[in-house]
């Protein structure tokens, strides 16, 4: 594993290159940036340096036994923490704590990396600071957020902040092109979605059904305008069948109500949804401005309440709700 493969983010990999080839090691990092933009990926590569008894250039060899246990996922001294529930509690943090006490088995370091740190509960960071008061020399623990302001500020102070930047449009091209390929017309519609994130481009483009879900939204969206019950029934029963695939749903909702603002504006040149430009131009002559901020607002206040587990028939509903008006 190495940092050749990784498009962008240059000053996140150099700066951790140079503490590499330097051998100075912060005791805590932590990543911030958007969801999708490489933090966990970088971390991977990173825990992988570290770990590896015999690196050269950059590169882990490969071969040395971290780095065989690193592959098969079974290496003891590399700890991922990524909890699914709503917090990462007390208890998870203790076991941190208990586990860093022992010495690393295959390397000079014991790297943990935590996943949504900012779901930490404050008696959480405030535990995992006395690990970083207090360190074992070989520990380094590798927090990931999309929101850096949420941890404590004791916690922030203690660590080597490093923020991950959006991707241009021509780096999440090369990215789709590389490693999805296909019709160029078809990567640009996808890379204008996800707006500078990686990882978001490459989950739209391997969903066999965004193309789908986004005629058929592009057929329902402009006819629930009208306030027509039947319709808007017809788009609480595809709210309802597409519960596994709601972040795209509701990715394809928020860009079309962004395409009517910027229309509005003017920039009918500058459209997501760029091939379904008339629907969009035909839809935002009778919407007006603060009328379609309020649908945005609404959508991406349903995502958050969705993210933070909220009940998803009562979050659709009153998505639905606010988008009538
Ligand atoms: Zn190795």
């Amino acid at each position: 594993m190495d940092f050749e493969g990784i498009t962008g983010q240059r000053e996140v990999v150099e700066n951790l290159k140079r503490s590499l080839s330097e051998d100075r090691i912060s005791h805590a990092y932590i990543f911030s940036g958007p969801q999708g933009i490489g933090k966990k990926t970088i971390a991977r590569i990173f825990a992988g340096l570290l770990l590896c008894s015999d690196p050269r250039d950059g590169a882990t060899c490969g071969r040395c036994k971290a780095c065989l246990l690193m592959e098969n996922g079974t290496n003891p001294d590399f700890v991922s923490i990524n909890t699914d529930g709503p917090g990462i509690g007390v208890d998870l943090v203790r076991g941190i704590q208990a586990d860093s006490v022992l010495r690393p088995m295959y390397s000079r370091h014991k790297v943990y990396i935590v996943k949504d740190a900012a779901k930490m509960t404050v008696q959480a960071q405030n535990c995992l600071l006395k690990t970083f008061e207090e360190p074992p020399g070989y520990v380094v623990v590798i927090l990931l957020t999309t929101n850096y302001e949420s941890l404590l500020e004791t916690v922030r102070s203690r660590a080597q902040h490093l923020q991950f930047r959006k991707y241009t449009h021509d780096q999440v091209m090369q990215v789709l092109k590389a490693r999805v390929g296909g019709s160029g017309s078809a990567l640009e519609l996808i890379a204008g979605y996800a707006d500078g994130n990686i990882g978001q481009a490459l989950k739209l483009a391997e969903s066999s059904e965004f193309s789908v879900l986004r005629d058929r939204l592009f057929d329902l969206l402009p006819r629930i305008a009208t306030g027509r019950t039947s319709d808007i029934f017809e788009l609480a029963a595809f709210l309802e069948d597409n519960r596994d695939s709601i972040d795209v749903v509701l990715e394809i909702m928020l860009a079309y109500y962004r395409d009517l603002l910027v229309a509005r504006e003017g920039g009918g040149s500058m459209l997501i949804n760029s091939d379904k430009k008339d629907i969009i131009m035909n839809n935002a002559r009778s919407w007006h401005t603060g009328r379609i901020i309020g649908c945005i607002d609404a959508i991406a206040a349903a995502g958050e309440a969705l993210r933070q587990h909220a009940n998803y028939q009562l979050a659709t509903e009153y998505l639905l709700i606010r988008l009538q008006g």
